[in-house]
């Protein structure tokens, strides 16, 4: 099963999910969106009022500013793959609970196991927490991190730019070293591979004998 075929059976099975208290509240899942083909995921924390009624991650303004940041370096929201750690909208938008995004986090493991991205950019702390549960935000954003066999890129949240400022011009300055660090992911994955091509090849042959070593050998045994 392909890529698409995978997070489309994902998304299917949320939008009937009760596993956790969430289900209650909503009024639509939103499992995530993107292309199902891009090697750049984007992880945010849960659905806002927005999100909820339209069924899609990062719409409201936390989103637009994550459209802002995108095309700041180029880039649109149909390149990457964005979603969430809890696919349903927490009341009041609170911050999800611990049992919330464990409950949650199956569905999350297999969008990510399909897409299987170089990079995964992580907004905000609850995300963040899922690969580098002891890392705090502020002295790990805009940098390249390597997590299990994950290589992931930290961000704030676009919501924490919207009430703090100051975070508006870090946001985007992080942003722009994300180009790079996509490259160098890419590149790291790419030589891990052909190490481990290597790795289970077997030794080359050794080369055919020639008459004229032949002539050689047999004139020693005289
Ligand atoms: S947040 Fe996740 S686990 Fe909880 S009900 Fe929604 S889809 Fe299910």
């Amino acid at each position: 099963m392909g890529a698409e075929a995978l997070l489309s059976a994902v998304a299917d099975e949320v939008s009937g999910c009760t596993r956790c208290p969430l289900h209650v509240g909503r009024t639509q899942t939103v499992p995530g969106e993107g292309n199902p083909l891009s090697d750049v995921l984007m992880v945010g924390e849960g659905p806002g009022v927005r999100e909820d009624a339209t069924g899609r991650p990062f719409v409201g303004p936390a989103g637009q500013l994550l459209d802002e940041l995108l095309q700041s370096i180029g880039w649109a929201r149909e390149q990457v793959f964005i979603a969430n750690v809890v696919k349903c909208r927490p009341p009041g938008n609170r911050d999800p609970e611990p049992e919330e995004i464990s409950a949650c986090r199956p569905y999350l493991d297999r969008q990510e196991a399909a897409l299987d991205p170089a990079v995964t950019v992580t907004l905000g702390r609850h995300s963040l927490r899922r690969y580098l549960p002891d890392a705090r935000i502020g002295e790990v954003h805009g940098r390249l991190r390597r997590s299990g066999g994950r290589f992931v890129f930290p961000m704030y949240h676009p919501a924490a730019a919207l009430h703090q400022s100051s975070l508006r011009e870090t946001l985007f300055a992080d942003m722009r070293g994300l180009p790079a660090a996509l490259l160098a992911a890419r590149e790291a994955i790419a030589a891990e591979r052909t190490e481990s091509v290597q790795a289970i090849l077997p030794d080359p042959a050794p080369p055919a004998p020639t008459a004229e070593s032949d002539d050689a050998e047999q004139m020693t045994l005289f």
